[in-house]
């Protein structure tokens, strides 16, 4: 079911954390609310927890009123599954019970159907009766999603759940918790500050920032397309630089470079640009403006640190990617050409935010 946050404020004393948001969840979608820390996601989701009550605007589940400052149901009484980072299972009970733990109300038979299911979709069918201590920590996270999802919530709110986790182990849990989650067509919430998690598990990525979405879309949207220099700086190892326009591009304390796929007006109006190494390419060039300062083999191409050829101590290297074999060496003189996969511009008025 889909979950909708329409204009919703919230404070805590005085200070303001969200102000008027709204949101649309897509049903069946595994949506990702990414930022940093302090950007309010925490508050959104406790608030469609009915861990907070709502201040302003109303949180609807499936066209119907969830939540407002009149009506804030407790918790249990909302048809959503709750996964935080410390949902530790129970340590008494063991892994069937404790995913039959919120399913109460079914009748016996038809919980255990429901327990074996699961432990089939999380490739745990033999560890029914194995209590918690007898299982990996990659185990026990998996039957805690199994447990939040058993009853069948018409949305699953899930908190940095693999915060504390294993980073070796993250990748796997995250596959299979996506795959379970799409087999069971489940509305899910996540909050991560981890780009790469939100890319991971996302079809569709909300970004926030101090209580602003600053863009929704699906993960290749915002890497490609990126509607903010907060979005864009989230991903590919990205510089921000200042630059000033120039006739067909732009300048900047690393030269001159070229732009033909943005129109003039836009060139004209720049401030800054967001560059992935990726969106920059080295060519030999013995007048060239930048230095090759480092070299680093990263794995079927070379990381390059470029600097002004009269850079002071302490100036800030801009990276390229170079391709491999490596035509370059350390100290060589080089110019620069931008691409459009990792070279954007914003406008005057977003702050530089490195
Ligand atoms: P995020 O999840 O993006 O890290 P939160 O929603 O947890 O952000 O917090 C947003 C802001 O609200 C932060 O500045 C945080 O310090 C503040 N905040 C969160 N919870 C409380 C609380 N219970 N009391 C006071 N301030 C809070």
């Amino acid at each position: 079911m889909s979950l909708s946050f329409l204009n919703v404020s919230h404070a805590y004393d005085d200070t303001a954390v969200l102000s008027e948001l709204n949101l649309s969840i897509d049903a069946n979608q595994i949506t990702c609310l990414l930022g940093p820390s302090g950007s309010g996601k925490s508050t959104l989701l406790r608030l469609a927890a009915g861990l907070e009550n709502v201040q302003a605007g109303r949180i609807e589940l499936g066209g119907e009123l969830l939540a407002s400052a009149e009506i804030n149901p407790p918790p249990e009484a909302r048809p959503v599954g709750l996964m935080f980072q410390d949902n530790a299972l129970f340590p008494n009970m063991s892994v069937a019970e404790n995913i039959a733990f919120g399913i109460q109300a079914a009748s016996n038979v038809s919980r255990q159907a429901r327990v074996s299911e699961l432990l089939d979709m999380i490739g745990l069918s033999g560890y029914a009766e194995r209590y918690p201590h007898q299982l990996s920590g990659g185990q026990q996270q998996r039957i805690t999603l199994a447990r939040s999802i058993a009853a069948e919530p018409q949305v699953l709110l899930m908190d940095e759940p693999y915060a504390s986790i294993d980073v070796t182990l993250r990748g796997s849990l995250r596959e299979a918790a996506r795959l379970t989650l799409k087999a069971n067509g489940m509305t899910s919430v996540l909050v991560t500050h981890d780009p790469y998690e939100a890319m991971e598990m996302a079809d569709v990525i909300a970004v926030l920032d101090h209580g602003r979405i600053m863009q929704i879309g699906t993960p290749q949207q915002l890497f490609e397309q990126p509607a903010a220099v907060e979005v864009a700086q989230l991903f590919g190892a990205a510089q921000t630089i200042k630059v000033q326009a120039s006739a067909g591009g732009v300048e900047s304390e690393y030269g001159r470079v070229q732009i033909d796929w943005y129109p003039q007006a836009k060139l004209d109006n720049a401030c800054c640009a967001v560059v992935r190494p990726e969106g920059l390419t080295m060519s030999p060039d013995p007048h060239g403006a930048l230095r090759i300062t480092d070299l680093r083999f990263v794995g079927e191409a070379w990381l390059a640190h470029l600097l002004p050829q009269d850079a002071t101590a302490g100036a800030q290297p801009l990276r390229a990617l170079a391709a491999h074999p490596l035509e370059f060496e350390l100290g060589d003189s080089v110019s620069l050409n931008a691409n459009p996969s990792g070279f954007y511009i914003f406008d005057k008025g977003h702050e530089i935010n490195e």
